[in-house]
């Protein structure tokens, strides 16, 4: 599936602004910082995709990525969680991503990012709140295991699979990945063709 290379083709700032879906959709969101450029780049195998829709100033808006033919395009939701955001940006923000996933019929799964080293945070449980009403599935991605002992990830793995239980929208399974080492980037891209499949 990612063989065939994978393109930017077009962001959208509002819910107007959305092109009609081709294929299947599978979006992915998290706090900014999350590594969430670094794990597209490392999904697609091409360095720098993410960061070419990351320009300053264009970090409010949905950035669709086509992959192979055309039968996937992955979504990257802007970052959420930044402190000093201003409360309407919030609000702008949560209004567009609550109006995408409610409209959107092909998208099949939010991959929700969380790094392994930081605790969940309130907006986090937001997001899985928009999620659960929005009855859209999700599946919660750990990024940056790399940076835990095994230990300590294992202790983490517990703690995301029970804030996992608590939400209707929620997947069990959670994946645990590292864009520096490579850990679970093959077990997401497989998770991800078998929903296209
Ligand atoms: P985004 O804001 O979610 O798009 O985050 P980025 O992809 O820009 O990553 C934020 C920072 O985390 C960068 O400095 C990355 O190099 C680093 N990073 C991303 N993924 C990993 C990872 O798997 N392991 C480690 N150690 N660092 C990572």
């Amino acid at each position: 599936l990612f063989a065939r290379g994978t393109r930017f083709v077009h962001a959208a700032q509002t819910v107007e602004g959305l092109l009609d879906a081709t294929g299947i959709e599978i979006a992915l969101a998290g706090r900014s910082n999350v590594g969430k450029s670094t794990l597209i780049n490392a999904l697609t195998g091409q360095v720098a995709l993410a960061r070419v829709a990351q320009a300053p100033g264009r970090t409010r808006q949905l950035n669709f990525f086509q992959v192979g033919e055309g039968r996937l395009s992955i979504v990257d939701m802007p970052g959420y969680g930044y402190a000093e955001a201003p409360k309407a940006v919030k609000r702008d923000w949560q209004g567009l991503m609550f109006r995408y996933l409610r409209g959107r019929p092909n998208l099949r799964r939010v991959l929700l990012l969380m790094d392994a080293r930081i605790e969940d945070k309130p907006a986090d449980h937001a997001v899985m709140g928009i999620l659960d009403k929005a009855a859209v599935a999700f599946q919660i991605v750990l990024t940056k295991s790399d940076k835990m002992k095994p230990e300590a990830l294992a202790r983490k793995l517990d703690t995301i699979k029970a804030i996992a239980r608590k939400h209707p929208a929620a997947l069990n399974d959670v994946i645990v990945t590292s864009s520096e080492t490579g850990a679970g980037i093959a077990e997401l891209r497989a998770t991800i063709a078998a929903l296209v499949a």
